[in-house]
């Protein structure tokens, strides 16, 4: 860390606390050149990337466009709510782990699809046969919604 006074980056910690809810860590730290001290706060950040599309723009990530993209190619198959869930964590664990600021649209694609692969081949192959000629789950969930059938449940 570098001293905001002198710009020396030789600094110490000298006393570490925790804030109460945990989140937060403070440090004091002197530096080693002018002798001056001062704080800093350090927290984790756990921030979902955002979502790049192939047009270029960016969106926020939204986990329940990707869980109703799941629940859609899913639908009437025989797979548990619980397996759907630990997938749609997964998938928001893998995107949060990495530390990334942006990812491509079509990479949660493939996560979605690897998902699936695993959970029912049947729903694999409804998603990205339908997904891969679209612009973003959105779109996707956009273009099943119109194409649903009004007796469907
Ligand atoms: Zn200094």
């Amino acid at each position: 860390m570098k001293c905001p006074f002198c710009s020396n980056t030789d600094t110490q910690v000298i006393d570490s606390r925790v804030s109460e809810d945990g989140g937060t860590t403070r440090r004091r730290r002197r530096c080693t050149a002018c002798e001056r001290r001062f704080t800093t706060y350090e927290r984790v950040e756990l921030q979902m990337p955002a979502v790049v599309k192939r047009n270029g723009t960016r969106s926020e990530f939204d986990v329940v466009k990707l869980r109703d993209s799941m629940n859609l190619a899913l639908r009437k198959r025989p797979v548990s709510t619980g397996d759907v869930d630990a997938a749609v964590a997964g998938i928001q664990e893998k995107l949060l782990l990495s530390g990334l600021r942006e990812v491509d649209s079509r990479y949660i694609g493939e996560l979605v699809m690897a998902e699936l692969l695993r959970l029912d081949q049947v729903a694999y192959v409804r998603f990205s046969s339908v997904y891969k000629s679209f612009e973003d789950i959105g779109e996707f969930i956009n273009a099943i919604d119109e194409m649903k059938s009004p007796e469907a449940p």
